[in-house]
């Protein structure tokens, strides 16, 4: 036997053996090609034969595949479903809260412990000290995980026992990642079309990291305390800055889409009366 079993050796799963196989675990290793197994075996880990062989190896089987649906077609088979019974599945596989719902369903039916993780990281900080990753399920089957889901993010954050909360709380950072995102590449546009070097504008947002992370602290407050009076800046001030946007990409020339999003979201906040509230008063549009 050996103590974790990781099945997906892409990108992410890789990560999680080799840290594993790093942190003096023994690791059987299995992934539907089988190639992507050859550097970890070099490190140490086994490579099993078989899906079903991967899980017969290890009292802890660790899934990370590209989604539920590849879990699925991993897991349900019979001679694999068979080899779980006994054994504690942890899904690191990024899924919705249904899903997550529906294979604690299936696992449990099938005789093993469940938990439902996610992992906040890329595959280079994967073994971390600081590494988050998010946990839920049953707490005495965390427990006797914590130590190993440590080794590979030292940040592990026990989520409680409702097993959708990880990847609900995953969807709602990917949300606000989703937006960084966009929203940084319609910034560079600006610096290219009017000469600025778009690597010192992410020099820029990486000296305010601080402060936009603050900002994010203060509107998660703000919403759960429905606190959106006597603000600093108002959502008004915001959606006028975020109109001029529209009018700067209109003329210069470049693709308005971004800017017209955003400002049209602002608008009917302002049109609904909340434009001398926080701007965090925008999720009242989104509630409607
Ligand atoms: P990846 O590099 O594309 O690897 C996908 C893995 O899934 C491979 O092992 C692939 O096997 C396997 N797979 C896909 N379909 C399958 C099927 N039908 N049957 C069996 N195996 C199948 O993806 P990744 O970056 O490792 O991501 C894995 C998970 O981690 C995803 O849910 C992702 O959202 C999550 N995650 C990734 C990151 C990241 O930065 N990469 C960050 C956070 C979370 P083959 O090698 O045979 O194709």
């Amino acid at each position: 036997m050996s103590q974790a079993t990781v099945i997906g050796l892409g990108e992410m799963g890789a990560a999680l053996a080799g840290a594993l196989v790093r942190g003096g675990r023994s690791v059987t290793v299995w992934n539907r090609t089988g190639a992507k197994a050859e550097r970890l075996v070099r490190e140490g880990a086994v490579l099993a034969p078989s899906a079903a062989d991967a899980v017969r190896a290890s009292p802890v089987v660790v899934v990370c595949v590209s989604d539920y649906r590849a879990t699925r077609d991993v897991l349900e088979t019979k001679e694999v479903a068979a080899a779980l019974a006994g054994r504690a599945l942890i899904q690191l596989s990024t899924g919705t809260p249904k899903e997550a719902r529906d294979a604690e369903a299936w696992t449990l039916r099938h005789g093993a412990e469940y938990l439902d993780g996610a992992i906040l990281a890329w595959p280079s900080q994967i073994g971390g000290t600081e590494t988050v990753l998010l946990a839920s399920g049953a707490r005495a089957t965390y427990q006797r995980s914590e130590a190993l889901l440590r080794t590979v993010a030292g940040g592990v954050t026990y989520m409680g026992e409702a097993i959708g909360l990880s990847s609900a709380l995953f969807a709602a950072v990917l949300s606000y990642l989703a937006g960084r995102w966009i929203g940084l590449c319609h910034g560079a546009r600006i610096c290219e079309v009017e000469g600025l070097s778009v690597a010192s504008f992410g020099a820029t947002l990486a000296r305010l990291a601080p402060v936009l992370g603050e900002d994010a602290r203060h509107m998660g407050e703000v919403i759960e305390k429905g606190a959106y009076a006597n603000p600093e800046s108002t959502l008004g001030t915001a959606g006028a800055d975020i109109g001029r946007l529209v009018q700067h990409a209109e003329e210069a020339g470049i693709n308005a889409e971004v800017p017209r999003f955003a400002a049209a979201l602002f608008r009917r906040a302002i049109d609904a009366g909340y434009g001398a509230e926080e701007h965090a008063a925008l999720i009242k549009v989104l509630r409607t």
